[in-house]
């Protein structure tokens, strides 16, 4: 495209703010929401490429839940048991921050408890394993067994369950975009920014039609992070997720969201009657590890097939919509959290494995402390220097059985 004397005077023009977050998704809004509580007196702008909520953000199942997308017991092998809870406690964190900071009814918050069903006998015994040591770190959860887990939401084959009262469920998109409104920031929507100049003490951001400067940025930019920051590959990849809805069933069986199989599946039922179903990645793992937006037959007959061996009585319901997002993949499961190689005036959030808006609010927070120079306590839990350290396990396998 070409560009005419006039647009390139528009062009050069520069808006000028002390802080740029660049991503409107939920980590990227909610960074601007907490840069204004923070920080009132400081200028923030919000760049992003499409509209808010354009990546996963605005197309998840909308679960809020406690934890990684692995169970408690596996987080503890792996983490060890002080870092499990420290996550544990971020993401509850995370939900009573939601609660409490916002108006719920803007984003159809509803904390009715959520069911990690166990879709085999060996998922079973990790999750009733899990309970002590949840109880322990203070998480209120009790074990179901086979009979009450299925009852509890119109499901059958499941052989047990782990039911956490706090876990919740949102309109992700209405979130995301009340989040954007209830902050202070000037949001620039169709402006994905292709380049930035780092200068000694602000940085140039270039979009098609205007240019940006700022004293610091914030990049929330999900599995895009590596287009604007290269070394970054090392620790996000995207990887994609499917979904579907169904026509309404005329009884609200499910009322809790259920995530079953170590991430593998997860429903829920809207208000409505709907019926949301997604996962079945972890059968077609290498066809997924790509940022194509579009639906395959295969991961969608998993899914249907899920469903209807699961909750039988959705066989009846056609299928109304399929879709997929795109995911920030870390090496190791846990969201990555750094400064921009060589310009500490740039931090960065991504690599949310499945699991963003269990994090997302709270990890705005972090992001605007992190930005007014401080060193949040909880950054020892993200901090990308863990893979130069050597101290993360880089564990692909153990990655694999996310949600999403
Ligand atoms: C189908 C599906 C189901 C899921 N279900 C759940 C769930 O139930 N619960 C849960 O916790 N998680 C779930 N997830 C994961 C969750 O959606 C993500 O972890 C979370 O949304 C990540 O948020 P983010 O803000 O980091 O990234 P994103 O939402 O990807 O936002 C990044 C934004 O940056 C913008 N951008 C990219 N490049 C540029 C650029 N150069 N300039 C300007 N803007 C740019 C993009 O347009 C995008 O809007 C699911 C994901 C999918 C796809």
């Amino acid at each position: 495209m070409t560009v005419s004397i006039w647009q390139q005077a528009h062009r050069r023009r520069e808006t000028a703010y002390d802080v740029i977050v660049v991503g409107g998704g939920i980590v990227g809004c909610s960074t601007a929401y907490w840069l204004g509580r923070q920080q009132p007196s400081l200028r923030v702008g919000l760049l992003e490429a499409g509209a808010l909520g354009t990546g996963a953000s605005g197309r998840n199942a909308g679960f809020v839940l406690q934890g990684t997308h692995a169970d408690y017991r596996s987080d503890m092998a792996r983490y060890g048991e002080r870092t499990a809870r420290r996550l544990w406690n971020f993401t509850r964190e995370n939900r009573d921050l939601l609660a409490a900071e916002l108006r719920g009814t803007a984003f159809d918050w509803r904390s009715d408890g959520s069911l990690t069903a166990a879709g085999s006998a060996d998922e079973a015994v990790r999750l009733r394993s899990s309970l002590s040591h949840l109880r322990t770190a203070g998480a209120s959860a009790i074990y179901l067994d086979p009979e009450e887990a299925n009852d509890r939401v119109g499901a059958s084959g499941f052989e047990g369950g782990l039911f956490v009262t706090t876990g919740g469920v949102v309109d992700p998109l209405r979130l995301v975009r009340h989040v954007a409104a209830q902050s202070d920031a000037d949001i620039h929507t169709q402006h994905p920014v292709r380049h930035m100049h780092w200068r000694n003490a602000s940085v140039l951001l270039d979009t098609p039609t205007r240019r940006f400067r700022a004293d610091r940025v914030v990049l929330a930019l999900g599995p895009s992070l590596p287009d604007l920051v290269p070394p970054t590959s090392a620790v996000v990849r995207p990887v994609r997720a499917q979904m579907l809805a169904t026509a309404p069933a005329d009884t609200r069986h499910v009322p809790v969201p259920v995530y079953s199989h170590r991430g593998g599946f997860y429903v829920r039922q809207l208000q409505d009657g709907r019926v949301l179903a997604g996962g079945g990645r972890h059968q077609h793992r290498d066809a997924e590890e790509t940022s194509t937006d579009s639906t395959t037959p295969a991961v969608q007959a998993t899914i249907e097939r899920y469903l209807h061996t699961h909750f039988p009585w959705t066989q009846s319901l056609s299928v109304e919509q399929r879709w997929s997002g795109t995911m920030g993949f870390s090496p190791d499961g846990r969201p990555v959290v750094g400064r921009v190689p060589e310009h500490a005036e740039g931090v960065f959030a991504t690599g949310f494995t499945g699991h963003g808006m269990g994090y997302g609010f709270r990890m705005g927070r972090l992001l605007a402390t992190l930005v007014g120079e401080e060193r949040p306590q909880a950054l020892e839990l993200f901090t990308v220097s863990r893979f130069e350290d050597g101290e993360a396990s880089t564990d692909a396998e153990a990655s694999r059985t996310e949600q999403g």
